[in-house]
């Protein structure tokens, strides 16, 4: 297990598109084990791969209720409205509003290749679409209305 570099916005690697996990070997397990320990190191609330540098469709959450691992997930349903602040760990210090489904379904394989879903509201909705969204090469920011002040 080891902290892995988080890279910042204007890396060309948050801007591409993951491609999805066909064998979950050791490669992946330690990607997986990594991610949570630079995920707590960074007291952030979710980490996408590409977040380390790596271009696979593998996720990581936390929102003071477990860790989430995710692989290849996708959502299968969406519902409802929320508009609350949002941030990225690869854009340290900014913080804008951003609006999102306030329910939202998951389906994902675990690290045992086992497909699983999971249903998330609030806090749990937003990190799974942020986090989605980075596997797809796209960021918070473009889905700000309004950026929040900070000292
Ligand atoms: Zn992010």
């Amino acid at each position: 297990m080891a902290i892995r570099n988080i890279v910042t916005v204007g890396d060309p690697v948050l801007t591409k598109k993951c491609r999805a996990v066909e064998t979950i070997d050791q490669r992946i397990l330690d990607l997986l084990d990594d991610m949570a320990d630079t995920l707590y190191e960074s007291g952030g609330v979710g980490l996408a791969a590409p977040q380390v540098g790596i271009l696979r469709r593998v996720v990581v959450i936390d929102i003071d209720e477990g860790l989430i691992e995710l692989i290849n997930p996708e959502i299968i349903h969406a519902e409802g409205e929320q508009t609350d602040a949002e941030g990225c760990l690869s854009n340290p210090g900014k913080y804008g509003m951003v609006t999102r489904p306030n329910k939202v379904t998951i389906r994902a394989l675990n690290r045992n290749g086992e497909t699983f879903e999971l249903t998330g509201e609030g806090l749990l909705a937003r990190a799974f679409c942020h986090e989605l969204d980075h596997l797809d090469g796209k960021m918070f920011m473009s889905l700000v209305s309004e950026w929040i002040e900070t000292e």
